[in-house]
């Protein structure tokens, strides 16, 4: 322990097995009063020969560990969050509340549907609801994120076409688009055909018409785009498409800048995911547990995921009676716990609510995107939707990158931008504000990437050197992917 480090003892945790004293214990029981039965008894090859080597410690030295721990984590709930694509807005506590009900968390997912009433309504409705918001005609609700999601699309597709007789072989695909989107299609053995965005970011209706043949199972489309703009050609986009028999994806990732608004179904989408960690308040977990499920047209519904939450006698029940569907995505219906918190958020904004929420989300980047135009270039000079992306073309005169702004951006306690993505800006810094920011908060960002821009023009070595605050500073992150180190001991 360093007395003179700013931090003091809350960063300097050592692991559990470098603590402890042996013979230390958590409890103690009192002694038997049955007669004792030794390992002689248990069938040898289930015993070990010796013990690990556990660390002994009390319980007050294992609670502070792990509370102490847990205060190293930085989230949505205790600062400035703006990762871009990502829609890191307030969890309201609400949603917690409802998922805590005994009456859902309790429940065993192989409880009889004649006894789970309560939980398969809720399913119901909240199927019923995210179909009116979409626009389209069925959904399930089992794919546990939105890449599962957009696999369950893609399969979905693929069945379809299959059962017209040819499965296709080509995918179109924007160069904007999210890494998951090529690798969904590619997990179903299609081939991914990149389609160029214009001068604008949008991609062009007449190049799609070109790209697009008897072969084209789909185009997997997001809209506003990864660079946060509306594609304000998509019902041509998806028009193009359909006419040569394809089917239209949408990548249902930003529809925080859509609800209340407008409905991918009135935009000719076939299929969309949507991300309730992202648009409908759900915690985002590291990776997990989240929630993906998927939007259908007419003309895809019987391809939907078993079981399928129905109506039966007054009531609700499960039905597998489904020959087309591409079967189970997941175990039991998905994360349901994740189901409720949505179900909650909904009920509790309302329609009216969810446009406010979307109106207030498009409002705060355009802030930022106009606060910060002048130390930073836009990517593309036009009004944005829910995010809002800038290029390094600024910073990379001043000898600074992309990503010494992310890490200065930690000394001053908020979260980075999303950075180099979308692919076609060089250096994107992607920042989404998201509509619980108040506006003193966003001002204080807006601050502190002035102040960072201005440091780089006096003292560039100390942005590049960035973070000092920080527990560690920079990290090599390529050893960290390529020989990660998982065991304690070397
Ligand atoms: C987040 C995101 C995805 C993937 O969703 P996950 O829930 O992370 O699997 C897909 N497309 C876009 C545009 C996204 O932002």
């Amino acid at each position: 322990m360093k007395p003179d480090d700013a931090h003091g003892r809350s960063l300097d945790e050592p692991a559990l097995f470098e603590r402890g004293s042996s013979g230390r214990r958590g409890y103690t029981l009192p002694p038997l009063s049955a007669p004792e039965r030794g390992v002689e008894s248990l069938p040898a090859e289930l015993c070990r020969e010796d013990l690990p080597d556990f660390p002994e410690l009390s319980e007050m030295e294992v609670l502070r560990h792990f509370l102490r721990l847990s205060q190293w984590n930085f989230s949505a709930a205790t600062n400035f969050y703006p990762l871009g694509s990502c829609t890191m807005k307030y969890n309201p506590v609400l949603n917690e509340r409802m998922a805590r009900l005994g009456g859902f968390a309790d429940l065993h997912p192989l409880t009889p549907p004649g006894a789970a009433q309560g939980a398969l309504e809720l399913m119901a409705e909240l199927e019923r609801l995210l179909a009116e918001l979409s626009g389209m005609d069925a959904v399930s609700l089992q794919p546990a994120a939105g890449a599962h999601g957009e696999l369950a699309g893609m399969k979905m597709i693929r069945a379809h076409h299959l059962d017209h007789g040819n499965p296709r072989r080509k995918v179109l695909i924007p160069r904007s688009a999210h890494g998951t989107n090529p690798a969904s299609s590619a997990l179903c053995g299609y081939q991914v055909v990149a389609v160029e965005s214009n001068d604008r970011g949008m991609i062009d209706p007449a190049a799609v018409a070109r790209l697009t043949d008897g072969e084209t199972a789909a185009i997997m489309v997001t809209n506003p785009n990864t660079l946060g703009l509306f594609e304000k050609d998509i019902v041509r986009i998806a028009a193009a498409v359909h006419e040569k028999g394809g089917l239209v994806y949408l990548d249902g990732a930003n529809m925080n800048a859509l609800l209340g608004v407008a409905k991918p179904g009135h935009m000719g989408a076939d299929v969309l995911q949507f991300n309730l960690h992202k648009t409908f308040s759900t915690p985002h977990g590291g990776g997990g547990p989240g929630a993906g499920p998927i939007a259908v047209r007419q003309r895809l519904a019987d391809y939907l995921p078993v079981p399928r939450v129905v109506r039966a006698g007054g009531g609700y029940a499960l039905s597998e009676e489904y020959a087309k569907s591409i079967g189970r995505v997941r175990a039991f219906y998905g994360n349901f716990g994740m189901l409720v918190r949505a179900y909650a958020y909904l009920l509790s904004l309302g329609g009216d609510g969810l446009r406010r929420a979307t109106q207030m989300a498009i409002l705060n980047a355009n802030y930022v995107r106009k606060r910060l135009e002048d130390v930073l270039e836009i990517a593309y000079a036009e009004p944005c939707l829910h995010e809002c992306v800038f290029s390094d073309s600024k910073l990379q005169p001043l000898g600074v990158k992309t990503l010494d702004l992310a890490k200065r951006l930690l000394d001053y306690g908020f979260y980075a931008p999303t950075i180099y993505f979308p692919l076609i800006v060089s250096g994107a810094i992607m920042i989404e504000p998201t509509e619980s920011e108040t506006r003193e908060t966003l001002d204080e960002f807006i601050a502190a990437v002035r102040a960072i821009v201005a440091e780089a023009k006096e003292a560039p070595e100390r942005v590049k050197s960035a973070p000092h605050t920080t527990r560690v500073s920079r990290l090599d992150e390529v050893r960290a992917a390529r020989q990660p180190r998982l065991r304690w001991k070397p």
